[in-house]
């Protein structure tokens, strides 16, 4: 069997892996799995990289999303034959090109979202790590996925667990979904110093090695919030059937609760490369590169309640879950825009979570929300997300110059 692969996002931690997979995969006798075609890359502003993957898989289409660093690729990969795509839309338009069957959605963000949309709406299989789109547009991605048969694969490695425990049972057999995490670097801190945690602190992940983005939503929980309503429209189960256990081992990577009390779980160690390859390969498992595990060497594997005064960002992510709509696009732009300002340093780590919880209070909630909606919500919260910076500086700007006058005053 072949499959034609398009790589959204292909220089980034998932993308890059991705990329090794296929390698191992294309390695395998024919007999042993499908061969993999890299029909297409994109990769946003790290040309060089891009290039040198351009040089090694031959891909025949390549979007630059960052316009500004086209001209650079361009020279970088002169003489090669190569379509280069510039923009946005170019992401949009290697997602549904005629000679991909698969997509590979690993962009971080909703930068993804159109491209994502694209691809199901061609009925394409589409392997999806790109979490930030199913929070926003769940609803819209998962009914157009049906509606075009376009195969929407999860690789978020929490819902591929999900995704094969549920092979346990009937939909109407699930009575819930039990959503792992490793706690991040703050589960054992003490909360007083979590919000004052430098960029350094946030990005030492202790088990992951990902993208700066998922790094600092997984030091908030964010991720996991993120997780709970990526989990409620990829399975199509209520908020209310969703529970978060904290499972700093990280071998069990989710589990999945049927009404008569039997919980079925995918345990492995720690690493994307097999979310990665269960979805490309699916339905078929191959031999691939995660090392076996091994019980007998691990020995205990331990569980517990998250802590909600530590992570308050999980129950903020069962309210957007269960409002769902433009809340939910709220919460993640919110999201990201508190992300972006802090991994910029312009915010403090404990700004993430009140810029949200700000956002999430003042929206405008609406149910069935159209794409131009929830677009409309992303961009007012990202809007939002500036003013409130900008006030608190004007506001402590101000506070400054009072307190400069009184000290004047009182000499
Ligand atoms: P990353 O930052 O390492 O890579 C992001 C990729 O997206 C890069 O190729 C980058 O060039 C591209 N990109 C960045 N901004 C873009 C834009 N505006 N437009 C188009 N492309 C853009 O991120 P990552 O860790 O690989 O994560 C990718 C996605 O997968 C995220 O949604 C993340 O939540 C999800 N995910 C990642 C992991 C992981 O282990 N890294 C695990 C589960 C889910
Ligand atoms: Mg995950």
């Amino acid at each position: 069997m072949h499959r034609r692969i398009a790589i959204l996002g292909s220089t980034g931690s998932i993308g890059t892996t991705a990329l090794r997979v296929i390698d191992g995969l294309n390695g395998l006798p024919k007999d042993k799995s499908p061969r993999f075609e890299v029909v297409a890359l994109s990769g946003h502003s790290n040309i060089k990289l891009l290039a040198e993957q351009v040089r090694q898989y031959r891909p025949k289409y390549v979007a630059v999303s960052d316009a500004d660093c086209v001209e650079e690729f361009r020279r970088q990969v002169e003489g090669l034959d190569v379509k280069i795509l510039a923009g946005p839309e170019g992401l949009t338009k290697i997602a549904e090109l005629e000679q991909v069957d698969t997509v590979l959605a690993a962009v971080v963000g909703v930068a993804g979202l159109q491209a994502v949309l694209a691809a199901v709406r061609k009925g394409k299989r589409v392997a999806i790590a790109n979490k930030e789109p199913l929070v926003m547009a769940g609803q819209l991605i998962t009914t157009a996925a049906k509606k075009y048969g376009a195969e929407l694969l999860p690789v978020d490695s929490e819902h591929s667990a999900i995704f094969q425990s549920l092979s346990a049972g009937r939909h109407d057999e699930v009575a819930k979904i039990i959503l792992t995490t490793s706690g991040g670097p703050f589960r054992k801190a003490n909360p007083a110093g979590i919000p004052d945690a430098t960029i350094e602190q946030v990005l030492a992940h202790p088990v992951w090695r990902m993208g700066p983005k998922i790094t600092v939503d997984s030091a908030t929980m964010m991720n996991k919030a993120l997780e709970i309503i990526e989990a409620r429209w990829l399975f199509d189960v209520p908020a209310e059937k969703i529970e978060v256990l904290v499972h700093p081992e990280s071998i069990v990577h989710s589990m999945v609760e049927y009404v008569d009390g039997s919980v079925i779980a995918q345990l492995g160690y720690p690493d994307m490369s097999l979310p990665i390859q269960y979805a490309l390969t699916y339905p078929a498992r191959v031999p691939g590169s995660a090392k076996k595990l091994d019980l007998s060497r691990l020995k205990t594997l331990t569980f517990e309640k998250p802590n909600p005064e530590v992570f308050p960002a999980i129950e903020m992510g069962f309210e957007a879950a269960k409002k769902g709509g433009t809340a939910a696009a709220v919460f993640n732009a919110a999201n990201e825009a508190a992300v972006e300002q802090f991994l910029a340093g312009n915010i403090k780590f404990g700004n993430i979570v009140e810029l949200v919880r700000r956002c999430l209070d003042n929206c405008n909630a609406k149910t069935d929300a159209s794409l131009e909606e929830l677009l409309e919500a992303d961009a007012w919260a990202k809007k939002e997300v500036t003013e409130c910076l900008k006030n608190q500086r004007t506001g402590s700007k101000k506070q400054r110059t009072q307190n400069t006058q009184r000290k004047q005053l009182h000499g």
